[in-house]
């Protein structure tokens, strides 16, 4: 199928500003304002106390951690920390947020004026630059029975924490969107502070729309596009937005500033109904807690042991084990694939490894559904299994038997080639007493191919697999082949 050709590219007078909002759940050990565990949970209401469920009369402390977390979260998107910053209410009512208002930051945020370096589609780098990133608490979750008419409340996650990094509109296109996400999401991962996890609601990205002529002195009016749980759907949603905004710009309609939901089976965008529609939020500033007062030499420690940055990374990838872009860059989508990388070349150098890893691991479980910690490959194993194919005890074929096995219930690969007799047959004798049968049987055909029919040279391979039950050492077999026909 051909690669769909965007509005942008039909509509060259046009131009898009993208800008993003991005909230990203802290996994520290509490909550920002009580100590009630911050870890995930599916029993709703147990993670909560007096201070998150917002009961007249309690005080908030606040968790040091938080302020490590968007510290360290500025020092990697060269942000300017905020020696002075400070805590704001934002009020509103929803039946998620029991105390009517969210504690966030206003006028003074923990960190401003950073960026985040994008690729971009023709391969080149790109500043997207941030407003700023603040620190607020997370609201618990509204739960709507689908038949029954009942609606709940779980206040499990009230008072999580969280980081809003909000970019400036430089984001012109769909790629651009997910090249930002990515990275962004890269960077919290490698940094520690977060799961990332975009399923879980860990990395939730409100992306804002526009377009204008390109000779437009001002920004055209934005769409929001709330909360969508997936790159692909950010880009596709980003895409479709693009071009009903032109279309109706081209039909002479303006753009009405509102909230889309996308709907992944239908493909389009619709209005959300909102709670927050052109709302005065009344902030001021939290008399319940202090000014945030952030040390230099407090800032200093945090920069000394910030952990390798994405960008560091992919060099090291390159350099120490040879990995190309393409490989980096699938490799590094999620960081749990760069330290499953990393664990297997801890028991070999084999560069084949890295094709077993995004091709057969990452198949696997894309095709089964599975996370890579539900893997039942270890790197041990993996690397175990390459080492066979490497040292010559089987060939790639028999290799993909044995992987499907270990992935089903983790056994040993070299158990599985013991217990199915998989060695590769590498005594030459014994292959090539084969290969003169195989061309004994088959005179017609070995007349062809010296007569010039060069294709027929795998009919022969074939045989001989078929002959070896597909464990002969195809390298000795194709050489005694050529020896033997010619
Ligand atoms: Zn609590
Ligand atoms: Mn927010």
């Amino acid at each position: 199928m051909a690669e769909k050709v965007s509005a942008l590219d039909r509509y060259p007078a046009y131009r898009t500003d993208i800008g993003i909002e991005v909230h990203v759940q802290l996994n520290t050990a509490s909550k920002i304002f009580c100590s009630c565990s911050n870890a995930q949970t599916d029993q709703p209401n147990t993670h909560i106390c007096q201070v998150c469920c917002g009961h007249p009369g309690v005080l908030p402390v606040l968790n040091k951690e938080v302020i490590v977390s968007a510290i360290k979260v500025g020092l990697a998107t060269n942000s300017e920390i905020s020696h002075r910053s400070l805590f704001a209410r934002k009020h509103y009512f929803y039946p998620d947020l029991p105390k009517n208002y969210q504690i966030t930051q206003d006028k003074l945020p923990i960190c401003t004026e950073g960026h985040v370096m994008i690729t971009k589609e023709d391969g080149t780098q790109k500043k997207i630059r941030l407003i700023r990133i603040h620190i607020e608490e997370d609201a618990g979750k509204n739960i709507h029975a689908a038949y029954t008419n009942e609606s709940f409340v779980d206040f499990n996650r009230t008072g999580t924490p969280l980081l809003e990094i909000v970019s400036y509109p430089d984001i012109e296109n769909a790629q651009e969107a997910k090249a930002y996400l990515k990275a962004l999401r890269a960077l919290v991962q490698s940094l520690g502070i977060s799961t990332g996890n975009m399923e879980e609601g860990s990395f939730r990205a409100d992306t804002n729309v526009s377009v204008r002529k390109k000779d437009a002195a001002t920004l055209g009016t934005r769409c929001e596009l709330k909360n969508i749980n997936s790159f692909k759907f950010i880009g596709d949603a980003v895409e479709y937005e693009i071009e009903r905004q032109i279309n109706a710009l081209e039909d002479g309609k303006k753009i009405i500033q509102q909230t889309l939901l996308w709907d992944t089976k239908t493909k389009t965008t619709a209005p959300m109904r909102s709670k927050e529609e052109a709302a005065d939020y009344r902030y001021f500033p939290d008399p319940d807690l202090p000014i945030i007062e952030v040390e230099k030499d407090f800032i200093e420690a945090i920069k000394k042991n910030l952990p390798e940055l994405p960008a560091a990374k992919a060099h090291r990838l390159q350099k120490d084990y040879g990995l190309t872009s393409y490989e980096i860059e699938v490799l590094t989508d999620d960081q749990e694939f760069v330290t499953y990388f990393e664990q297997c070349m801890q028991y070999t150098k084999s560069t084949q490894l890295i094709n077993w890893l995004l091709r057969d691991v990452m198949g696997y479980l894309k095709e089964h559904k599975l996370s890579l910690d539900q893997c039942k490959i270890t790197p041990e194993k993996l690397a175990a299994l390459v080492t066979l194919i490497d040292n010559g005890t089987i060939n790639t074929a028999a290799a993909q038997t044995v992987f499907t096995a270990c992935a089903k219930d983790g056994s040993d690969p070299l158990t599985v080639v013991t217990e199915k007799g998989l060695q590769q047959i590498g005594d030459v004798a014994q292959l090539e007493a084969i290969i003169i049968d195989i061309i004994a049987a088959n005179p017609h055909m070995v007349a062809q191919y010296k007569s010039g029919k060069d294709k027929l040279f795998g009919f022969f391979v074939g045989q001989a697999m078929q002959k070896t039950s597909g464990k002969g050492d195809p390298k000795i077999l194709s050489d005694l082949l050529k020896k033997h026909l010619s």
